[in-house]
């Protein structure tokens, strides 16, 4: 069974089930985007504070996959958000990918507290795609108040959203008001970076599927229609994780699995997050 593709909202497909690489040293990075390819992920997710996108466009420019089968994203860091650094960090994305067009690029993270306002980003992001260098942009981390200002004060409607959500950390308000405004959600930390695997509720409903917890996991997510993109360097692992597409789960499972939700994150808070390198 082959991965499903969501249409953005601007017409271009992105595939649901994609292969994440952050924490991936560089010297890991060919070796695992190349593995991903192989098992038949077209569908990457970096960034560039990742410090691997170099070796993620080495990996697809070498792997004989045409270009144009393999979607990619990259994000902006978070030192860039002023028009100007925007504009350069994205031409250093491409130039690093060694890509003549990039798939996806979003705005890493809001950082509502520093001094250069988010909108003032998202204008930059516009002209990136006004350029035809870029086929969608989006954003990662946003709330739905961060949202709001860039529909009361901007043109371009984000194609995506990137957050945090798994079984611990459900995010379904902010889910709904993403699908509400023709936003995909992408749930990033999918599996909460192993931490959801241990849970009885979960090794219960694998066992009786005889499925791993990682795959009831990650295909609760493929049924509740977000994108997804797990990170393995383990090759039995990226393999585990593309294998969702031959069961299914039925709906107390589903609900079983959403009920884990504790409002727990793994990573920062968007609001409150600042981190500039
Ligand atoms: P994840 O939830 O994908 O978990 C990855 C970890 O889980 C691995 O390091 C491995 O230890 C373990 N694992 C993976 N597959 C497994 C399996 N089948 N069985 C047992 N253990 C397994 O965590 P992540 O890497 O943080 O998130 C995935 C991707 O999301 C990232 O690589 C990145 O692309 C993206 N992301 C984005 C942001 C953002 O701010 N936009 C933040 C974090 C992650």
């Amino acid at each position: 069974a082959s991965v499903p593709t969501i249409a953005l909202n601007n017409g271009v497909e992105i595939p649901q089930l994609g292969f994440g690489v952050y924490q991936i040293p560089p010297e890991e990075t060919v070796s695992a985007v190349r593995t991903a390819l192989e098992v038949g992920y077209r569908h990457i997710d970096t960034a560039e504070m990742y410090g691997n996108e170099k070796e993620v466009g080495q990996a697809v420019r070498e792997s004989g996959v045409d270009r144009s089968e393999v979607f990619v994203t990259s994000k902006l860091n978070n030192g860039f958000h002023a028009r100007d650094d925007a504009l350069r960090a994205f031409d250093q994305t491409l130039a690093d990918l060694g890509f003549d067009q990039l798939d996806l690029f979003l705005v890493h993270w809001p950082l509502p507290t520093i001094d250069v306002d988010y909108v003032e980003t998202w204008k930059a992001m516009e002209e990136i795609y006004r350029s035809g260098r870029c086929r969608a942009i989006g954003v990662s981390n946003f709330q739905a108040h961060h949202l709001r200002r860039l529909f009361g004060e901007t043109e371009v409607r984000p194609a995506v959203n990137q957050i945090e959500v798994h079984p611990y950390l459900a995010n379904d308000e902010l889910r709904a008001f993403d699908a509400d405004h023709e936003i995909v959600t992408e749930a990033w930390s999918p599996i909460a970076q192993g931490k959801v695997l241990d849970d009885p509720a979960i090794t219960a409903i694998a066992e009786e599927l005889g499925r791993t917890p990682a795959q009831v996991v990650l295909r609760w997510h493929v049924q509740r229609g977000d994108v997804v993109f797990p990170k393995s360097v383990t090759r039995s692992r990226v393999e585990e994780n593309f294998a969702l597409f031959d069961f299914e789960l039925d709906t107390s499972a589903m609900a079983a699995i959403t009920g884990l939700d504790r409002g727990e994150r793994t990573g920062p808070d968007p609001d409150t997050f600042d981190y500039v390198p």
